[in-house]
């Protein structure tokens, strides 16, 4: 996947590790003086931070994991343990550090012990050889049990480019572009017919073009950004919507095919249904695409001019939409005519709104306190064969679309019981036109990884 990404949405590499070993000396290394995202976790005193991280034209995330209490030595074993429990959580692969110049302690016999027993796959960094003689001293932590042994020097910079070569072995899915700018990237998606075409040309030639036609990242689509509302905006792959197919079929199979490209490329999709003809099967087809790529949604209704008796006519199309596109009751709607013009420069507002939900962080203890309520206000069912379920905690690992980790005992609960907490979610915090995605991770079961 050569998807361009922002930051949020890059692949996760986390490094974990007792105290001391030298994790940040090697985050502050690879990371050089790149702006740090800061959060805190509960039961993980010093804040986590993570930073976008390049190595031979593709990104990922680095997290440092952060602290330990040393006030507390009773508690540090245990803290170690629940770092790499989150991390493991939230990471495509962990760089699990130890001092290679120090035998393994018992801490990190356990930590490996925890690592191992999941499928995050895991480098051992054998950290402090400052110098390659003293390379051969990594070996000795090949026991731990992992394939990857890496000698390196967060210090001196000695090793670093073995061991992001072994991280980018292990991240397939790694972005080769990181989008670094402001503007809301938006896709036109919808079924043929639906005035995609006559949107964009409207919107081309009424706002302030930067620059049109720009070529895109990928082969053959043409990018266009343009200005509105103190914003810029880039239109994704409007080459696209002049591919037109000729019989009923493959019409479909190409709106199909155009719509996922230009999802996967952007922040929103707005997504053109006819308001005469009402909601269709396709449309839901469509609007799925957007929902599981990831991208906010805002639906226009177009053709407005079409409609009779508009007003009774509105609450009828809405009920008719959240009826078709039940999974997605949280995205707006809009009602416009391309052709007249009618309420069209709005859909910048929606947008703007809908992009800025989308990137939404929410801090951790905000995030518990409402968890913690409802939890109270509704507790949920045993998931199958009775085990208690206990929701411990709630951690935002990224954003765009924003995605938590749910850390739970007694493993998933209830699906009812997921879309009542992600109601909740809702409620407490403005998520509108946005997707949120809630992995659940705890209790004996493996499996139900979910990664990204
Ligand atoms: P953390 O607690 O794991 O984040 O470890 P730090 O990054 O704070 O490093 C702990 C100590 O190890 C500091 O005194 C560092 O200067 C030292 N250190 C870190 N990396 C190296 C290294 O590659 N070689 C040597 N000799 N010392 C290192
Ligand atoms: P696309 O296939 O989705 O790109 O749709 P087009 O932009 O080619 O539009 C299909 C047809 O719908 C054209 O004949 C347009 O003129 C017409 N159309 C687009 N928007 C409107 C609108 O708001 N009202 C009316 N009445 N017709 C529209």
């Amino acid at each position: 996947m050569n998807r361009p990404a922002r930051t949020s949405q890059l692949p996760v590499v986390s490094v974990v590790g007792r105290p001391n070993v030298g994790k940040s000396t090697l985050f502050n290394r690879l990371t050089q003086s790149r702006r740090a995202i800061v959060d805190s976790v509960p039961g993980v005193t010093r804040d986590r931070i993570e930073l976008p991280v390049e190595w031979a034209g593709h990104w990922f995330r680095l997290v440092d994991t952060g602290g330990i209490d040393f006030d507390d030595p009773e508690t540090i074993p245990r803290q170690i343990v629940e770092q790499a429990r989150v991390a493991l959580a939230s990471s495509d692969v962990i760089v699990f550090l130890v001092d290679a110049r120090h035998g393994l302690s018992p801490v990190e016999e356990e930590l490996a012990e925890v690592l191992r027993r999941q499928e995050v796959p895991v480098i051992v960094g054998a950290n402090k050889v400052d110098r390659p003689e003293l390379e051969s001293e990594a070996g000795e932590f090949h026991r731990l049990g992992f394939d990857t042994v890496v000698g390196v020097s967060g210090e001196q910079g000695h090793g670093t480019d073995v061991l992001l070569d072994a991280i980018l072995e292990l991240l397939p899915e790694a972005p080769d572009e990181l989008i670094e700018d402001d503007a809301v990237r938006i896709a036109v998606i919808g079924r043929p017919n639906v005035g995609k075409s006559s949107l964009v040309n409207r919107l081309l030639g009424e706002e302030r073009v930067i620059v049109s036609d720009v070529p895109g990242t990928t082969r053959d689509t043409v990018d266009a950004r343009l200005k509105a509302q103190d914003h810029e905006f880039v239109l994704v792959d409007t080459a696209g919507l002049k591919r037109k197919g000729t019989d009923k079929e493959r019409i479909d199979h190409v709106s199909r095919v155009m719509a996922q490209r230009a999802v996967d490329r952007a922040d929103v999709a707005l997504l053109l249904i006819d308001a005469a003809e009402g909601p269709s099967h396709q449309d839901a087809v469509i609007a799925g695409m957007a929902v599981d790529a990831g991208a906010g949604l805002m639906i226009l209704a177009n053709k407005w001019d079409l409609v009779d008796d508009q007003e009774e006519a509105f609450p009828r199309l809405l009920e008719a939409i959240r009826r078709r596109i039940k999974f997605a009751p949280w995205a707006p709607v809009l009602t416009v005519s391309v052709k007249t013009g009618e309420r069209v420069h709005r859909l910048f507002e929606g947008v703007l709104r809908v992009a800025s939900n989308r990137s939404r962080r929410i801090a951790t203890s905000e995030l518990n306190e409402v968890m913690e309520r409802a939890m109270q206000l509704h507790q949920p069912p045993a998931s199958g064969r009775g085990k208690e379920f206990r929701l411990k905690y709630v951690t935002q690992v990224g954003a765009d679309p924003p995605t938590f980790v749910a850390f739970t005992t007694g493993g998933a609960p209830h699906f009812t019981w997921q879309r009542f907490l992600e109601n909740r979610l809702r409620e407490a915090f403005d998520f509108e036109g946005t997707p949120v995605v809630i992995r659940y991770r705890g209790g004996k079961k493996k499996g139900g990884r979910g990664r990204r």
